[in-house]
């Protein structure tokens, strides 16, 4: 029997979800991942192009109906670096990384309606399935879009989704504007004269000047941001000194600032870069600063977003559609895509689980139908 001849069921998405899971791979090593998706886009008869962004994988399925619009459904694929602390039995096999963030669930439901459309393509136009590598911390929709994902896959809009722990199972939550924050990240290194703790007279002070900067920086959130605009600023190391008696000539203070609106990203960074100079000034100390713009803020298109909307309201296996959660401070890359494409990110209810990023973590098989009807469900009213 060919694949086109089953529809993968609950069983079928378990045992995909759950190899997937025992086999994490990070960041553009997702070697053995990419290998399975294509092997299973090509076992349903889909036409396949691999290497973009390296461990990227496309599908292509052309509706039966004729042409029409092109739309994008896209799934991360890759694992954390994080070793697993549940004793599933199906538990990562490699130590040091784990499916901590459920991409092995987005990538069995993206595969699950892949075939299922392949085997009913009763829909005008072209479907590409987005398989994308690295979206934690490398920016992999970024790399894939620098390699020519949209000019040599035209898409009239691109949809993605997130599994979300605390949420219930069959419940969702669509976003009409930001559903997730833009993520800066900063080094910055304050440099002067070192010297002995008794004589702090005799050099500089980097200690003292590091920590009012922890300090000050916060005034720049609590001062300079409109209060209806949420930003986060926080410093999340601070290295210096290896002795009793000497004051350091160097600390290092590592950290990340997240915020939603463009012009506050652009406002922040600015007074940040002025803050920490003037820190500096102030102390006679030396600065270097680094300080990088990582992902945008992931920003629905409102039409799409209301189309999204629309299509959950009508499913039978949705409960519940939210519209009024607060967007999430965390960080997305599917927001490169956004940028590019009109479309919209989902939240799909994962039910009473770990937390995302926690060592706990598992994604909840229940959601894979779920999410396997939802893609279909917006090909098909999308693309009628
Ligand atoms: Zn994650
Ligand atoms: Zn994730």
């Amino acid at each position: 029997m060919t694949a086109l001849e089953t529809c993968p069921d609950a069983e079928q998405l378990r045992q995909w979800r759950r190899d997937f899971h025992r086999h994490p791979e990070i960041a553009f090593e997702e070697h053995r991942t990419s290998a399975r998706i294509a092997e299973l886009l090509r076992e349903a008869g889909i036409e396949v192009h691999t290497g973009l962004a390296g461990t990227g994988v496309i599908g292509t399925i052309e509706g039966a109906r004729g042409p029409g619009r092109t739309i994008g459904l896209r799934a991360d694929i890759d694992a954390l670096a994080i070793e697993e602390a549940t004793e599933l039995e199906w538990a990562s096999r490699t130590p040091g990384r784990m499916h901590a963030c459920g991409h092995d669930g987005h990538t069995t439901m993206l595969l699950g309606a892949a075939w299922a459309l392949a085997r009913n393509p009763d829909f005008a136009g072209r479907v590409h399935v987005i398989f994308q590598p690295a979206e934690e911390n490398e920016g992999g929709a970024r790399v894939m879009i620098e390699e020519g994902l949209f000019d040599l896959f035209p898409m009239d809009a691109v949809y993605g989704l997130h599994n979300w722990p605390g949420m219930a199972v069959g419940e969702a939550a669509v976003h009409s504007g930001p559903s997730m924050a833009a993520f800066d990240v900063f080094t910055l290194r304050l440099s002067g004269r070192g010297c002995h703790a008794a004589m702090p007279h005799m050099g500089d002070d980097v200690i003292l000047a590091g920590c009012e900067l922890v300090t000050q920086l916060q005034g720049l959130i609590s001062r300079e941001r409109p209060a209806h605009q949420p930003a986060v600023l926080s410093v999340t190391q601070f290295h210096g000194g290896d002795a009793f008696n000497v004051m350091p000539g160097t600390v290092e203070l590592r950290g990340t600032l997240r915020c939603f609106d463009p012009k506050l990203r652009e406002h922040l960074e600015k007074r940040f870069r002025e803050a920490v100079q003037a820190s500096a000034d102030f102390h006679g100390l030396e600065v270097e600063l680094d300080y990088q713009s990582r992902y945008p803020a992931t920003i629905n298109d409102a039409e799409q977003a209301r189309r999204c909307a629309e299509v959950l309201e009508h499913m039978p296996e949705v409960r519940k559609v939210h519209y009024d959660l607060p967007p999430c401070m965390a960080s997305e890359d599917f927001a490169f895509m956004l940028e590019q494409c009109p479309g919209a990110y989902i939240w799909m209810g994962n039910g009473d689980s770990a937390a995302l990023h926690n060592p706990g973590y598992d994604f909840n098989d229940d959601l894979s139908p779920i999410g396997v009807a939802w893609w279909q469900a917006l090909v098909r009213r999308l693309l009628n």
